[in-house]
């Protein structure tokens, strides 16, 4: 199978503002990976990196260091040419202000034709892309209107069309129904939807809103410019009656009522339809949930203990610890699985960094899924791999 169609290693992003000698780290090495034809939605705090991200994803910015890939593009690599065909042909906007979207004095038609008239595309072959894309969002019969003359929802499908008009491989959009109601905004989504069925379209959606969120294939949060937690939808969705598969068995035990619950914490979507869990970057790095930090108070540091499936985190010096698992850093050789310990510094906001044995022993991958066992927290690896690598 083909790799993921976008990936982003280590991107980190410093603004620097010359005038107040001041340096922003926008991001901090962050990682992604987005499958071609995904819907993946991207949420987090306001100023926590989402834009400077789509920036960079659109060649709109350059990172400060990492790399990153998008349909074989090396966007650090790109010369001025290469980098003004990558925006015109590869990927495609939309903003959550219309006025940016749409040229206000030119007709939907005129609008989604222009695109194409930068990139050379005659007159004829214009008229009837315009209007099969516009069939396409729904606006086949607004083709001679002006965006004042459109609602927001409509205004926002005609951003789409012209997004599409040289036909990306991506859609950016960044808040695209910041502006909407539910339901209009619910409609944008679903067009967005299928438009990664029918075209194959992937598209990468910045929003606040849950409801977004939990219409798309995958959604990842950001915090302070990391990828911190993802949450999946579930291909079936798991009535709570149904049998678990043996991982999820394994990982909610008798805590499963906890475990439901913290399903999918950070945008707020159910566990019978979403699932979710912490993202592990290539370092080791991940981010404990908020509701892990209240669960247990760790004050700043933990005591790992890392079994040969799993890894506990104590608080430090709480664990009755058997006599035999003292030595610190050491495999204790004769028990049942062998344990190692270690202590890592768990800073406020929950972040932390696996070190290479727990990494090396617990088959991680790039996910982990966090249960609250009451007086300590655990990671399990991931049964099921939704990362695209
Ligand atoms: P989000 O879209 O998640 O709200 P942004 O990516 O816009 O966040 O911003 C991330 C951080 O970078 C914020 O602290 C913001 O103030 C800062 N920032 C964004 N753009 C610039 C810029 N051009 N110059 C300086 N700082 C910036
Ligand atoms: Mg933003």
């Amino acid at each position: 199978m083909a790799g993921p169609l976008v990936t982003c290693e280590n991107l980190v992003k410093i603004y620097k503002q010359q005038e107040a000698n001041i340096e922003v780290v926008a991001l901090q090495g962050l990682d992604l990976e987005v499958r071609a034809g995904e819907l993946l939605a991207i949420v987090g705090r306001s100023g926590s990196g989402k834009t400077t991200l789509m920036n960079i994803l659109g060649a709109l910015d350059q990172p400060s260091a990492g790399q990153c890939s998008v349909a074989g593009h090396a966007l650090t690599r790109l010369g001025e040419r290469e980098r003004n065909a990558y925006r015109r042909f590869v990927v495609g906007h939309v903003w959550q202000q219309s006025g940016r979207n749409l040229v206000g004095d030119l007709t939907l038609a005129e609008n989604v034709g222009l695109p194409q008239m930068l990139a050379g595309v005659s007159g004829g072959r214009r008229a009837r892309r315009s209007a099969e894309l516009l069939e396409r969002v729904g606006l086949g019969t607004m083709a001679k209107k002006r965006p004042e003359q459109l609602s927001g929802g409509e205004q926002q499908r005609g951003a789409v069309a012209v997004a599409l008009a040289n036909g990306p491989r991506v859609l950016l959009a960044d808040e695209p129904t910041g502006e909407l109601d539910a339901q209009t905004a619910a409609g944008v989504v679903a067009l967005l939807r299928d438009l990664t069925h029918t075209l194959g379209l992937t598209v990468i959606l910045v929003t606040h809103d849950p409801a977004v969120a939990a219409a798309a294939d995958r959604t990842i949060a950001i915090r302070d410019g990391r990828t911190s937690t993802e949450t999946v939808r579930r291909e079936q969705p798991a009535p709570p009656q149904t049998p678990m598969t043996p991982t999820e068995a394994r990982l909610h035990g008798s805590d499963h009522q906890a475990s439901e619950q913290s399903a999918s914490a950070v945008i707020g979507l159910p566990a019978s339809t979403h699932r979710e869990s912490v993202l592990v970057d290539r370092a080791g790095r991940l981010q404990l949930p908020e509701e892990a930090l209240e669960a247990v108070e760790f004050a700043g540091r933990a005591e790992l203990r890392i079994l040969a499936d799993h890894v506990e985190l104590w608080p430090a010096g709480t664990r009755p610890f058997a006599a035999d698992e003292q030595a610190t850093g050491t495999a204790v050789i004769g028990l049942p699985s062998e344990v190692y310990r270690e202590t890592v510094v768990i800073d406020r906001a929950g972040w932390l960094q696996l070190s290479e044995a727990a990494l090396d022993r617990v088959p991680f991958g790039r996910h982990a899924a966090v249960r609250l066992a009451g007086d300590h927290v655990e990671l399990w690896p991931l049964g099921v791999s939704s990362g695209g690598a």
